[in-house]
């Protein structure tokens, strides 16, 4: 938390980590979401779309049908929430789902599916194969029967996740949707006896070597920050020190540019006040 604003991490960005993170977004929380690949391109991109509560409802399923039915109510408003907030349609279609059999055998499994889901209480249609071709001419001519089934709907998952993202990003919720799986971070150990300073303009270091060398560690385009770090090689025992880091992202960066270059003699510097004397060191708790 910082102040009163919750800060909240969201592993993975398929269509529930981005719809949830979009209102928690919209509800003035600090939101990211960690994603190890591209977001929306997992089971969320694979799938068919189909919001189909009442024509998949499987025995077994009596409770979950009545959540799904429920939550199958709330798509009109959100997908026109969704397409309002990002510009982009997401393919919500309302005109029903059809389940069809190619055979007999197919056309008594679906009998039986169809007797459950009456039972439960969905509103279905039983079709011959002559009824269902006349409502879609392009089935195959053999078709056994077919269930027509009014309130099962469908949206173009694709869209819907692309949609998400945008507005997950609009909604300020975090600075970016993160690709966890890439990100990475270069670092630099330095020697505790070499004294760094970082450059005033963030993508270069000052290092004063013990005999008043002193070098520039650039990262050209990069940021780079100075860490702290632990010298274990010393035969005294560990010792604190530090290191430089680059970070990014290897999707947008698949290469890193550094140089080191030596400083012409003379060259003025404040690194000499930068770091403690060796006697000074904490003791770090190790
Ligand atoms: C072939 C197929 C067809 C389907 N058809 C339908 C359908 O017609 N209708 C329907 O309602 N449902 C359908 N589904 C189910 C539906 O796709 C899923 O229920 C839904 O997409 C789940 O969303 P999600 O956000 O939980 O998962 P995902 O979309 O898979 O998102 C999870 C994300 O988390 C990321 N991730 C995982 N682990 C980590 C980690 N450790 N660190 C960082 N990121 C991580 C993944 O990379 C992924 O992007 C179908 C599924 C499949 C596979």
């Amino acid at each position: 938390m910082s102040g009163s604003r919750p800060h909240v991490a969201v592993i993975g960005g398929g269509v529930i980590g981005l719809a949830i993170g979009w209102r928690l977004a919209a509800a003035g929380c600090s939101v990211d979401i960690f994603e190890r690949g591209a977001a929306g391109h997992g089971a969320s991109w694979a799938a068919a779309g189909m919001l189909a509560a009442g024509i998949e409802a499987e025995p077994g399923e009596a409770l979950l049908y009545a959540l799904n039915r429920l939550s199958q109510g709330m798509w009109p408003g959100f997908a026109a929430e969704v397409e309002a907030a990002s510009g982009i349609a997401v393919g919500y279609r309302d005109e029903g789902t059809m389940a069809v059999a190619l055979t007999r055998d197919d056309a008594a499994q679906l009998r039986f599916h169809y007797d459950f889901q009456r039972s439960l209480g969905v509103e279905l249609e039983w079709l011959s194969g002559t009824e269902a071709r006349r409502r879609e001419p392009h089935l195959h001519p053999g078709l056994a029967a077919a269930v027509f089934s009014p309130r099962d709907h469908q949206v173009d998952n694709r869209r819907l996740v692309t949609a998400l993202r945008r507005v997950f990003l609009d909604a300020g919720g975090g600075p970016q949707v993160r690709a966890a799986q890439d990100a990475f971070a270069l670092r630099f150990h330095l020697h505790p006896t070499v004294k760094a300073t970082r450059l005033s303009d963030g993508h270069g270091v000052m290092l004063m070597l013990p005999n008043k060398e002193v070098w520039t560690f650039s990262g050209h385009e990069d940021q780079v920050e100075l860490e702290d770090s632990v010298y274990l090689a010393g035969s005294e025992g560990p010792r604190r020190t530090a290191q430089i880091v680059i970070r990014g992202h290897a999707r947008t960066a698949s290469r890193v540019q550094w140089s080191l270059q030596q400083a012409p003699a003379g060259t003025p510097t404040s690194a000499g006040s930068s770091r403690r004397a060796r006697e000074d060191e904490p003791r770090l708790p190790l």
